[in-house]
Order: structure tokens, then C-alpha cells, then sequence
């Protein structure tokens, strides 16, 4: 019963993230020159995971929406993750080649306060 609604939710929370891309304006709409994007991120931790680890994420500047939503890295968070799209936009808005931030997730597991974090790169070229 339990992994049923676990899965249910899990659904639900990538259908309403779909439905935010499909809704999300364009990226290339709101950032007219921007050539090409990719974000490094690097997913940090206590406990069970070890190091950080970190990978890049590349867009596909004529499709993508302009909305960055990052996943959070443990599997049994509930409602966490991270949205850096303000920050990203901006940055993107000012032609900057380099944007670097940091996000803590605002979510739990089993009652307990998330201590996942990620720092994120988005290296931008612009025409
Ligand atoms: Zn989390």
C-alpha cells in the first residue's frame, strides 16, 4: 500500500513538472543570442551518499524551456529539490558567461530536515 501511494506521488510530482515545462516560457524567447548552455552541478550531503558528486547538464537551446528545476538527490525526499531558475535567468538576461550559485533543499525524509545541497556553473554562450 505504502510503495502504491509512494509511486502515485511519484508520478504525480513528474507529471506537474512537465506541466510547468510545457507552461514555461521558451529559453531561447527570453534570452534572444544566447548560443549555448550547460550547468555543472555538484550534489553535496551528510550521511548515506559519501562525496559529492556531480555532473553537467547540457540544454538544447532551440527547445528548451526556460525553467531550471533541479532534482534533490535523495530518492526519499519529500517535496524537495531545487529551482535556481531566477538566478540562472538573470544572469542569462545580463549576458553573463558564468553564473555560480548555491541551493540548500527545503525538503525532508522521514520527518527529518534534508541536508542536501547542490552548487551549480551554468556556463552560457551568447552570439
Ligand atoms: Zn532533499
Amino acid at each position: 500500500m505504502w510503495s502504491r501511494n509512494a509511486n502515485l506521488e511519484a508520478k504525480k510530482r513528474s507529471a506537474d513538472r512537465r506541466q510547468r515545462e510545457a507552461e514555461a516560457p521558451r529559453l531561447l524567447q527570453e534570452t534572444p543570442g544566447l548560443q549555448s548552455l550547460c550547468i555543472e552541478l555538484t550534489e553535496s550531503g551528510e550521511g548515506r551518499f559519501g562525496p559529492a558528486t556531480s555532473h553537467i547538464r547540457r540544454f538544447e537551446i532551440s527547445t528548451a524551456p526556460a525553467l531550471f528545476l533541479v532534482l534533490c538527490g535523495d530518492p526519499h525526499c519529500d517535496g524537495g529539490g531545487h529551482d535556481i531558475t531566477c538566478e540562472v535567468m538573470a544572469g542569462l538576461r545580463n549576458h553573463e558567461a558564468r553564473i555560480e550559485g548555491q541551493d540548500s533543499c527545503g525538503g525532508g525524509a522521514g520527518g527529518v530536515s534534508c541536508t542536501r545541497s547542490i552548487h551549480y556553473a551554468a556556463i552560457a554562450t551568447f552570439e
